[in-house]
């Protein structure tokens, strides 16, 4: 069959799938509140589509990282709690406030000027209070966050949610993490009548101790495994495709791709893809990334071009090959987290990559509204 593909390559993006995999979490977490993380543009996934669709599912609180985020994320969803995991920077308390939003703070110079506002404005204004547990990032240490919970600045604006980020969740066994689940506790107990939150998505699986009263995945929902190395629980929500310009023929010794860097070792038969790193797809594929042909997987050869891939096709059955033919690049049972690895990085890397410049589809989510 032959795609017609305006722009090259088509990324598909399943909206149903996305709710299914919030239903998911939030079934998983049970007795907790399922947040959605949507920063990075609902990590690639275009937030002016995706943010509805969690929405329809049941989501009602979500996590930006900034502003310009927050802005988005309240234009498509004008009635969520929008939590802003940056902070606010100095002197923008008052576009926050005119958008609803509460900033994550995570420092006592910003709850000072929060609280100032707030007092300015005659109303206790909303916010999140972060305590680092561990990642040396963001927050207060624990330290700060014990000596905060008597202080009367916290009566001058509104803590609705303490929070804290898990440095190794993804790492099953990981001793830091029972370390900050059990600093976490300790901390929280401080702060009796504040919901509080630690998962993100791998954190969700880590057990009871780690969710307390709202969870807060991103990779998941959008179709990354939260438990590596175990099968991935999630739907694939991505898929992404490129269509075959052409194919040709080389005999042994014959080189592709710029500075010759991969030679054919026997006769082989090449198809030249249309996609390359000015896609978003990482150029650090070259000579390790696949693609999926017919059912089959197939090697890239040469170096990933900014418009253009070489694939080794010899194995893909011919039917597969025509010119127009669509190849799968994410999909089919190639999934985020091991194109991420062939291309030595993580899934949320190839994620949040997904360029402008594909031909976007979404699949529209069908499942009755929560
Ligand atoms: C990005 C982020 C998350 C979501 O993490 P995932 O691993 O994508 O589920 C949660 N909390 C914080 C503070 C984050 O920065």
């Amino acid at each position: 069959m032959t795609a017609t593909f305006s722009h090259g390559a088509r990324l598909t993006i399943d909206l149903g799938a996305l709710a299914a995999n919030w239903r998911r979490l939030a079934a998983e977490a049970a007795g907790a509140e399922c947040a959605a993380v949507i920063k990075a543009d609902a990590y690639g996934c275009g937030i002016a589509r995706a943010a509805p669709a969690l929405w329809r599912a049941g989501c009602r609180t979500v996590f930006v990282a900034h502003l310009l985020e927050a802005e988005r994320a309240r234009a498509a969803l004008p009635e969520a709690t929008i939590y802003v995991l940056n902070g606010f920077p100095p002197g923008s308390a008052p576009a926050y406030r005119a958008l609803g939003l509460r900033p994550v703070l995570g420092s006592r110079d910003e709850i000072a000027e929060w609280a100032g506002m707030s007092r300015a404005a005659g109303e206790r204004l909303p916010a999140a209070l972060h305590v680092d547990t561990g990642m040396n990032r963001l927050g207060l240490s624990p330290a700060e966050a014990l000596d905060l919970a008597g202080d009367p600045v916290l009566g001058a604006f509104a803590p609705t949610l303490l929070m804290s980020h898990l440095v190794s969740a993804e790492v099953p066994g990981d001793p830091v993490t029972a370390r900050q689940v059990a600093e976490f506790a300790r901390v929280r107990a401080a702060y009796p009548a504040l919901p509080a939150s630690l998962a993100n998505s791998a954190g969700i699986f880590l057990g009871p101790d780690a969710r307390h009263e709202i969870v807060r995945p991103g990779y998941a929902l959008y179709g990354g495994n939260p438990t590596p190395g175990r099968p991935n629980p999630m739907r694939p929500v991505v898929r992404l495709e490129a269509a075959i310009l052409q194919l040709r023929d080389v005999a042994a010794g014959e080189t592709a791709g710029y500075n010759a860097r991969w030679a054919a070792p026997g006769p082989r038969r090449l198809a030249t893809l249309s996609l390359g790193y000015a896609d978003g797809y990482p150029r650090s594929g070259t000579g390790r990334a696949e693609a999926v042909v017919g059912g089959v997987r197939c090697p890239f050869v040469g170096t990933v071009s900014m418009d253009l891939v070489i694939l080794d096709v010899t194995q893909a059955p011919a039917a597969a090959l025509a010119r127009g033919a669509p190849v799968t690049l994410i999909g089919d049972g190639l999934d985020l987290d091991e194109v991420g690895k062939q291309a030595g990085t993580i899934g949320y890397e190839i994620l949040t990559s997904l360029g402008s410049r594909y031909d976007r589809h979404y699949i529209e989510d069908v499942s009755p509204a929560a």
